[in-house]
């Protein structure tokens, strides 16, 4: 595909790209963060956005180094560009869902894409990926989705988390299983417990929405968060609306599945279902 058709719209460049720190690239799709990661050997491209364009003829443009694909979890809007490449990894239970579209259109879009039947390889806790003097280590983190996974580049002291610290908000009502809030706020509290056990080997969090970059005193805020959901004592905002969040969610992708509630802390958030 000719690379100007496949990623310039009328509207100008569908991905944007910046270096974050040497070797190290953040990937833009709209609202959407990918990172790409370039070891000696080897590159590791975090989530792919919806596919749209091209991705894979921008990301070798970028980087001459084989790509291997790793999903954030297992949701489409950090998978629909793997069906560039023919294998992906990613954590237990992503590949129950990460070939389905948010929409038919999206869905056609896919099957059209190269791939759309890629292998994907489930990576568990503690996976190592060896980029050729770069080692990035998988974490579980479940609870926006089954099957988050959070990487650790202690070599660039930076930490991925997908949509589990999504800057603006972590939303927690859309998993494959609803689960009582109280179950995934405690799933959450685990999570970040265990990442803050490792934050003397990082320095910054790298989310997959609104914003590139988080300092690591959210991971204390989102603890205090859950805390105080857990409590009951959780200072509830007025609205949803937040960072590319809307307020009104009765109707558009949201709709529908019952009345949404902000809770805040510092600069943790979370939305979910109003029990
Ligand atoms: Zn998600």
């Amino acid at each position: 595909m000719e690379y100007r058709s496949a990623n310039i719209t009328e509207k100008g460049f569908l991905y944007g790209k910046w270096m974050t720190s040497p070797n190290t690239w953040t990937i833009t799709f709209g609202n959407v963060y990918c990172y790409l990661l370039i070891g000696e050997e080897k590159a590791l491209l975090f989530d792919t956005a919806y596919g749209e364009g091209n991705l894979r003829e921008f990301v070798e443009g970028i980087t001459d180094k084989p790509v291997m694909v790793v999903n954030s979890h297992g949701h489409f809007d950090h998978t629909g560009g793997n069906a560039w490449w023919g294998e992906v990894w990613a954590g237990p239970g992503a590949e129950a869902v990460c070939k389905k579209a948010f929409s038919p259109e999206m869905q056609e879009a896919f099957d059209r894409k190269p791939h759309p039947d890629y292998t994907v390889h489930t990576v568990r806790e503690g996976h190592v990926f060896d980029l050729g003097g770069r080692q990035v280590e998988v974490f579980e983190i479940p609870a926006h989705h089954e099957s988050s996974i959070a990487l650790l580049d202690r070599q660039t002291r930076a930490l991925y988390t997908g949509d589990e610290m999504e800057a603006g908000q972590v939303l927690l009502f859309v998993r494959d299983g609803l689960v009582p809030l109280r179950d995934v706020v405690s799933r959450h509290l685990a999570n970040m417990k265990k990442l803050k056990s490792h934050e003397g080997e990082f320095d910054t969090i790298y989310p997959a929405h609104n914003g590139p970059q988080l300092y690591k005193g959210y991971l204390d805020d989102y603890i205090a968060l859950s805390e105080h959901i857990l409590a009951g004592t959780a200072a509830i905002m007025p609205d949803t609306a937040g960072f590319g969040f809307p307020p009104k969610t009765e109707s558009g992708a949201f709709g529908g599945i019952g009345q949404l509630e902000r809770a805040q802390y510092g600069g943790a958030s979370f939305v979910y279902v109003k029990e």
